[in-house]
């Protein structure tokens, strides 16, 4: 396998802008995206990718996103990242 067979990118979440609104959560195939409670006193809800290793980066998640919050960004060097989707 070669590094073109893998993905460069992956969805990160910018949790300043994130309304916890939930709505990119059903919009991943993968179930990486869920709700996550901050701590008090704000208690406020993000959305969290949690294996960003695993993300394909197959943007179905941004356009879900109506806040601006959801963006593709280059995947870290030492991160391989999943072999690109079929
Ligand atoms: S880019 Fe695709 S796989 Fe990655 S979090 Fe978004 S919907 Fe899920
Ligand atoms: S759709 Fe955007 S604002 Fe809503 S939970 Fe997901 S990242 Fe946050």
């Amino acid at each position: 396998m070669t590094s073109s067979d893998r993905t460069v990118v992956v969805a990160v979440v910018d949790t300043a802008r994130c309304t916890g609104c939930g709505w990119c959560v059903p919009a991943c195939p993968w179930q990486l995206l869920s709700l996550r409670t901050g701590a008090a006193p704000q208690w406020k809800k993000t959305s969290v990718l949690s294996d960003p290793g695993a993300c394909p980066g197959c943007r179905r998640c941004v356009p879900r996103c109506l806040f601006g919050a959801l963006s593709m960004q280059p995947r870290p060097a030492d991160d391989p990242g999943p072999p690109v989707s079929p």
